[in-house]
């Protein structure tokens, strides 16, 4: 960890400080969590990542190691810790997303949700920070309606393979409401959903993520089931500002400790992103169909009008947008890993 910025005491008293302000991060090296920090630092916070680095990534992190006002500390949740000096803001953003990586250890994922739920809200009530709990999509399992609002109660296997994650979700939301009912600790929960974009892992196992790859390394694209059941795909720049303005909006109008969707509402099939994605890499490999894994949603569509009236918030880039700079990213990517397979072959 030689090449690491690690967070020590210390931290707090040396570092330059625009802002005034210091944010926790945890999960601050994975795929939405990265591109956070990039994104507080330029704005003149100071962070500090904390990560077990289970499924984030050091170079994702890579630029901001070298900023003064950026620190990693390797840390697993669901071990308590504590961080020397006054602590503003705290985003959860810890816990793996992708399907395959949260079912690789269930019992951990739960407990990141839930035993690492409870330690950062405890960190929060210590610090009288106010802290963002990133929940998601899933709260509503497989729904029989949609689009899905916040008041749709959710239709959850509670023992199937993403019950592990579906439900340590469901029971942090409970946490994170008891923690603001009775100890007024300052709690926001937004529900995140599908969203992709730069700093996705190629080896992550998500649909955009497996598209691209396999489109740029000639291999099938694998569709679960018939490619008919749908998802709404948000680009991460507009959930950054979603979770910026819910963490900071100061707004009274209902409860702003309650959940909030966000997601961008236009729908997709994935057979019709598969076309997307085969159209946009200029690439014409063929499709493979494989096994829908149990209990994958057949729709996920975000109601997002509650976002708009409490935040103002809507996201602005469709699609094929995102998509561009997506694929240039994973190009590159691709590019930088082979380079660096040569050069250990
Ligand atoms: P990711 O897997 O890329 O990032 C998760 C990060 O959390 C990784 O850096 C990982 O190492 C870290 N982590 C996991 N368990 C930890 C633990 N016990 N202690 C410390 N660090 C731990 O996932 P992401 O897509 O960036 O998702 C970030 C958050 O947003 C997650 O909580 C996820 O559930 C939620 N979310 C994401 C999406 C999406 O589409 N990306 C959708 C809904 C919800
Ligand atoms: N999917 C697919 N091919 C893949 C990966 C995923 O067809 O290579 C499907 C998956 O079965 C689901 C949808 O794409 O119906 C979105 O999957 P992802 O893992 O990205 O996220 P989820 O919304 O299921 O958590």
């Amino acid at each position: 960890m030689s090449r690491l910025n690690v967070y020590e005491p210390g931290f707090l008293s040396q570092r330059p400080y625009r802002s005034g302000r210091t944010v926790i991060i945890a999960g601050g090296a994975g795929f939405i969590g990265s591109n956070m920090g990039a994104r507080l630092i330029s704005e003149g916070d100071r962070v500090i990542c904390v990560d077990n680095l289970e499924t984030g990534r050091q170079e994702n992190i890579a630029g901001l190691l070298e900023h003064p006002n950026f620190a990693f500390f390797l840390h697993d949740i669901i071990d308590p810790f504590s961080i020397e000096g006054p602590v503003d803001r705290i985003y959860n953003l810890a816990c793996p997303g992708s399907p395959p990586k949260y079912q690789r250890d269930p019992l951990h994922t739960f407990k990141t949700s839930v035993i690492g739920g409870i330690n950062l809200l405890e960190l929060a009530e210590e610090k009288g920070a106010r802290i963002l709990q990133s929940s998601t999509s899933e709260v509503y399992g497989d729904p029989d309606v949609s689009p899905q609002s916040e008041t749709y109660r959710g239709l959850v296997n509670t023992v199937g393979p993403r019950s592990c994650y579906d439900e340590g979700k469901r029971g942090a939301e409970t946490l994170f409401h008891e923690m603001h009912e009775r100890e007024g600790v300052d709690t926001r929960i937004a529900r995140i959903f599908n969203t992709y974009g730069p700093k996705m892992d190629p080896e992550d196992g998500r649909v955009i993520s497996n598209f691209i790859v396999q489109a740029f390394t000639g291999q099938n694209l694998t569709i679960y089931g018939d490619g008919h059941q749908t998802r709404s795909f948000c680009f991460i720049d507009d959930m950054l500002d979603g979770l910026i303005a819910l963490m900071e909006t100061e707004n009274s109008f209902g409860k702003i400790d309650d959940p909030v969707n966000l997601g961008n509402p236009g729908e997709f099939t994935i057979a019709e992103l598969a076309d997307i994605v085969l159209e946009l890499t200029g690439t014409d490999v063929g499709i493979s169909y494989h096994d829908l894994p149990q209990d994958d949603p057949r729709r996920r569509c975000p109601d997002i009008s509650r976002a708009g009236r409490l935040l103002g918030w809507a996201p602005k880039i469709p699609l094929r947008e995102g998509l561009g700079p997506t694929i240039e990213y994973f190009r590159e990517e691709l590019k930088r890993k082979q380079r660096l397979n040569r050069q250990v072959s």
